[in-house]
């Protein structure tokens, strides 16, 4: 095992790859950047190294800085996180040449998955269901493409190659608007990406977005820890995740947990990994692997008891998988909400001091967090400050803690999400379970633009 793990990344996720560390023993560097100097998290760690100003270009995406503090702190692997340098092949194959091991699947799988396009060519071969479209990358003459939109039927999404994070996709509803939004999604995927390869899918009108998380060692086991509904999204960003996905036949979900496990197999993957799919009357169709810790991982460590980050790190120093697929049982039901700093009717960012922060407790309750009173959000990075995650022995009870932890917890100085998770869990809809992945988008869109417009429609 492994004495000195570097942390390659910043915020809550860092704070849980530190508490695994301890966890097992091992003693930890953290790596910031200037604008996070101050953060509690960073204290925490046996070590930390300053590796740039606030500019993630400069800092948590300096390739060379975050090397050379592993060579100065005589780590002897570094962890990347999520986002960030997370699913950058190259950065994975510097790290192993530098003489680190990399936390994470091997280089020429991050390359596969990162393209989504190779990624899904891979999984046709492997025997997962893929969204019907385009063989590949669309090619350049019109002609083609209108044929290519016209095989499929509309509506069609165009999506970039190497896009993430919800972005670079693009909905097409007619032949007239085509050729435009594949040269718009083009332009853009090229800017943002830096490569401007775009392909198409039939758009899923009313799909659900359902996920498996794997786990996959050195030598070639491969398990898969269940599932989790993550429809709830707003702009292609997932709010609230949750584990089991309600209202799905558990044998659909076992036939599709065993592919994505067997693919693994295949594919000679090492890690953890999540495969995303839609999910349309009752068929599973895959659209991208991520091939990292996702940020909704603590949902499913609560209803399998498996700790995720812990076990990425035991595969990374060349362990055996601990659990066979029939050591996996699914217990209770667990959710997460995801807490950005920003205004809950406008959706602006709101960076700033944390004046006061209470958060929840009691059975069930986990928050996983690098905020406290007095902490400054830095404008720098994205919004989420943390995430409350409830268990319960039924979905009902899981809500009913959320609900009640949400009412206890307390943010003050900066605008938060908050007010939006409480009114999402006493959603009828959502308590329901299964709503689809617009059913937020279309709440909001009926919802009073500003908490003034809001309490004139209560007086
Ligand atoms: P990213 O890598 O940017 O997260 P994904 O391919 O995972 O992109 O898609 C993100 C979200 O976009 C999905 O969860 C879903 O809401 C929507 N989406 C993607 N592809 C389709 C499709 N073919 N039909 C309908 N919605 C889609």
């Amino acid at each position: 095992m492994f004495e000195k793990i570097l942390i390659a990344n910043r915020g809550e996720i860092a704070l849980r790859i530190q508490r695994a560390c301890r966890e097992l023993g091992i003693k930890t560097v953290v790596v910031h950047s200037e604008a996070d100097r101050e953060a509690k998290y960073v204290k925490l760690a046996d070590e930390s190294v300053c590796i740039g100003p606030a500019p993630s270009t400069l800092s948590y995406l300096n390739m060379p800085a975050i090397i050379s503090a592993a060579e100065v702190t005589d780590a002897q692997a570094i962890h990347p996180g999520y986002g960030f340098l997370s699913e950058n092949a190259d950065f994975a194959e510097r790290v192993e040449k530098s003489g680190f091991v990399f936390i994470g699947p091997r280089a020429e799988n991050i390359r596969m998955m990162g393209d989504k396009v190779s990624a899904k060519q891979a999984m046709i071969r492997a025997g997962v269901p893929c969204v019907p479209g385009s063989d590949g990358a669309l090619p350049d003459n019109p002609k083609e493409i209108v044929q290519i939109a016209r095989k499929i039927g509309y509506p069609v999404i165009i999506k970039a190659a190497g896009g993430g994070g919800g972005r670079g996709m693009r909905v097409v509803h007619t032949e007239a608007a085509l050729i435009n939004a594949v040269t718009m999604t083009k332009t853009e995927a090229g800017a943002a990406f830096g490569n401007p390869e775009v392909y198409m899918e039939k758009y899923l009108e009313n799909p659900r977005h359902v996920e498996i998380q794997i786990l996959a060692d050195e030598h070639k086991q491969a398990i898969w820890l269940g599932e989790r509904d993550c429809s709830m999204q707003r702009r292609h960003q997932k709010v609230i995740e949750e584990a089991p996905a309600p209202g799905i036949p558990r044998k659909i979900i076992e036939k599709i947990g065993e592919r994505c496990a067997e693919a693994c197999r295949k594919m000679n993957y090492r890690g953890a990994g999540t495969f995303e799919f839609l999910y349309e009357n009752e068929e599973f169709y895959f659209i991208e692997m991520n091939t990292r810790v996702q940020v909704e991982h603590p949902v499913t460590e609560m209803i399998t008891g498996v700790d995720i980050v812990q076990e990425q790190i035991r595969i990374a120093a060349g362990e055996k998988l601990r659990y066979r697929q029939r050591d996996i049982e699914l217990k209770g039901h667990a959710i997460e909400c995801r807490i950005n700093a920003e205004d809950p009717f406008k959706f602006i960012p709101s960076p700033g001091r944390i004046t006061a922060w209470h958060v929840p407790g009691g059975p069930g309750i986990r928050v996983d967090s690098h905020a406290y009173s007095g902490y400054f959000v830095p404008p720098n990075y994205d919004s989420m400050v943390g995430k409350v995650i409830a268990y319960g022995a039924t979905r009902e009870q899981a809500i009913r803690r959320m609900q009640i932890a949400l009412s206890e917890m307390v943010v003050e100085g900066i605008s938060t999400n908050i007010p939006l998770h409480r009114e999402l869990m006493v959603d009828a809809r959502f308590f329901e379970g299964g709503t689809n992945i617009h059913y937020l988008e279309h709440k909001l869109s009926e919802r009073p633009a500003s908490p003034e417009a809001d309490k004139a429609i209560k007086k």
